[in-house]
């Protein structure tokens, strides 16, 4: 019998219903088919829970993870309001460390296209503040 098998008649951690088909390869939980998370089909399975922690470390050491490009993209948008300096300069700099992130982030590679376009919104922003500001000057005089 091998170390990962559960006792017979064990039942799943998740599923008491459920008999346990495996234990799972970090924390020892009790698996059933339904919960196993593996890396590749021959890997040794893992729980649901070490499952999701794993895939979190993994963007984690890359220093950026999706909902950082996400953030990055809506504070851009939210950029495009007029007057909003220090929202519009922190998009700015957020979206260049992110361009450079998710040119190095294979995973990332489809969110490319984020950063640009929350650039492209600050630059916006800049151009309607001075716009208004113009405005503004003229009705002054
Ligand atoms: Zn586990
Ligand atoms: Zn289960």
């Amino acid at each position: 019998m091998s170390v990962e098998a559960p006792p017979e008649g064990a039942s799943c951690a998740a599923h008491p219903e459920a008999a346990a088909s495996w234990v799972c390869l970090r924390c020892g939980t009790f698996i059933c088919p339904t919960c196993e998370r593996r890396v590749r089909p021959e890997a040794r399975p893992m729980c649901p829970t070490c499952w999701d922690l794993r895939s979190r470390v993994v963007p984690g050491q890359e220093g950026t993870s999706k909902s950082t490009v996400i953030t990055g993209f809506v504070l851009g948008v939210l950029s495009v309001l007029p007057f909003c300096f220090i929202l519009q300069a922190g998009a700015v700099i957020m979206n260049l460390v992110m361009m450079s992130r998710v040119e190095k982030t294979p995973e990332l590679a489809r969110l490319r296209w984020m950063p640009i376009a929350g650039l492209a919104c600050s630059g916006l922003g800049f151009a309607i503040t001075l716009l208004v500001w113009l405005l503004g000057g003229d009705l002054r005089d």
